[in-house]
C-alpha cells in the first residue's frame, strides 16, 4: 500500500515537474480563486475588496483598477444609502409633527386640507363654500358631469328621481365612486309630496332608496321635494331631513349656458346652494364653466353632508332647510 502511494507522489511530481511553467502558474490562479470564493463565502462580501487585493498583491498581479473603483464606488453608494435613510428617517419623524398647513408652505401650495375641508395656506382661513345640487337626473349626461368635477375635485349632491335610476345605474356608480352625495328626490316627480299620502311618500321615497342602494351600495342621505313644495303637516310625515336651495339660475327655463354660469358665478356666497338639473347639456356646460370661475376665486364645492359639518349644523328628519338656516314653511 505504502509503495503504491509513494509510486503514485511520485509520478504526481515528476509529472508536475513535466508541466510548463505558465501551467503551473495558471494552476495556482486557479486555487487563489477558490480561496477566494470560499473567503467570500465565510467573511462576507464587504470583506472581500481587500482580500481581493491581498490574493492580487501576494502574486504581483495587478489589481483591475476597474475593479476596485467599481468597489469604492458601491461602498461609497452604501455609505450615502445608509446616510439618506437616516436622514429621510428624520424627515419623516419632522414631517409628522407638522400640521397640514405647516407642510403645505414647506411644499409651497396655496390651499392645506383638513377632514376634506379646503384652507388657504397663506391665512389658515377656510376657503368660502359652496354646494351643488343636481335635479331630476341621472341621465345620459350625468357620468360625463361627474368625471369633470372629479378633475376639479367639486364634489355635488345628486337628487335622484328612482325611476331614472334604474335606467342609468352607471350614473349612480359613478357619483359614489367619485365622493358625491346621493339624495332622493322621490320615485317619479308625478306629483308634489303635498298631494300624496303618507303611504305614498313612504313609497316614492323607499323605492327610491332601494334603487341607489342596489346600484351604489349607499342609502340616499336628504330629499328635496319635487317643485320644492312642502308643508308643516307633509314635512312631519317625512323620514329625512329636506332641502331646498339658496341660489337658482333657472337652468330648466334659460337652457343657456352662459346665463346657467352667470346665475351661479353672480350670487355665489360662503353657504350657497346651487339647485340644477343634471338633464339639459347647457346646465353641464354652465355649471362646469362657474366651478372653474369660482375656483379661481378661491371658493371649494363640497356635498351637502360636508356642508352641513363644516357649518356644524345637525338636520334631523322632517326639518327642512335652506342651505345654513331652516325653511320657514
Ligand atoms: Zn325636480
Amino acid at each position: 500500500m505504502r509503495t503504491r502511494i509513494k509510486t503514485f507522489l511520485h509520478r504526481f511530481f515528476k509529472r508536475m515537474r513535466l508541466l510548463r511553467t505558465w501551467v503551473k502558474v495558471a494552476l495556482l490562479f486557479v486555487l487563489l480563486i477558490a480561496m477566494g470564493g470560499l473567503l467570500w463565502h465565510f467573511v462576507g462580501p464587504v470583506q472581500l475588496p481587500s482580500a481581493h487585493t491581498a490574493i492580487a498583491d501576494s502574486h504581483n498581479l495587478p489589481v483591475a483598477s476597474s475593479t476596485t473603483e467599481t468597489t469604492d464606488t458601491l461602498d461609497t453608494t452604501k455609505a450615502e444609502d445608509s446616510s439618506s435613510d437616516t436622514q429621510s428617517r428624520e424627515d419623516e419623524k419632522w414631517l409628522e409633527h407638522m400640521t397640514a398647513r405647516e407642510l403645505a408652505e414647506y411644499n409651497g401650495e396655496a390651499l392645506y386640507y383638513e377632514n376634506g375641508v379646503a384652507y388657504r395656506t397663506d391665512t389658515g382661513e377656510r376657503c368660502p363654500v359652496m354646494a351643488l345640487t343636481f335635479d331630476d337626473g341621472p341621465s345620459y349626461l350625468t357620468v360625463g358631469l361627474i368625471e369633470e368635477l372629479n378633475k376639479r375635485s367639486a364634489k355635488a349632491t345628486f337628487f335622484v328621481l328612482g325611476v331614472r335610476v334604474e335606467s342609468y345605474p352607471e350614473a349612480i356608480e359613478a357619483a359614489a365612486e367619485g365622493g358625491h352625495l346621493l339624495c332622493s328626490h322621490g320615485w317619479d316627480h308625478k306629483s308634489s309630496l303635498t298631494n300624496l299620502t303618507e303611504e305614498q311618500i313612504d313609497e316614492q321615497l323607499g323605492w327610491t332608496d332601494s334603487a341607489v342602494f342596489e346600484a351604489s351600495g349607499q342609502h340616499t342621505l336628504y330629499v328635496r321635494p319635487p317643485y320644492g313644495m312642502i308643508d308643516k303637516k307633509t314635512a312631519a310625515l317625512v323620514d329625512y331631513p329636506m332641502m331646498l336651495w339658496n341660489i337658482d339660475p333657472r337652468d330648466w327655463d334659460v337652457r343657456n349656458a352662459d346665463k346657467v354660469h352667470k346665475g351661479i358665478v353672480d350670487n355665489a356666497f360662503d353657504g350657497g346652494v346651487v339647485i340644477c338639473h343634471d338633464i339639459y347639456d347647457t346646465t353641464v356646460t354652465g355649471v362646469l364653466s362657474a366651478v372653474d370661475a369660482l375656483q379661481e376665486q378661491g371658493y371649494q364645492f363640497v356635498t351637502l353632508e360636508k356642508y352641513y359639518e363644516i357649518f356644524d349644523i345637525s338636520p334631523q328628519n322632517g326639518e327642512v332647510w335652506r342651505g345654513k338656516v331652516q325653511a320657514d314653511i
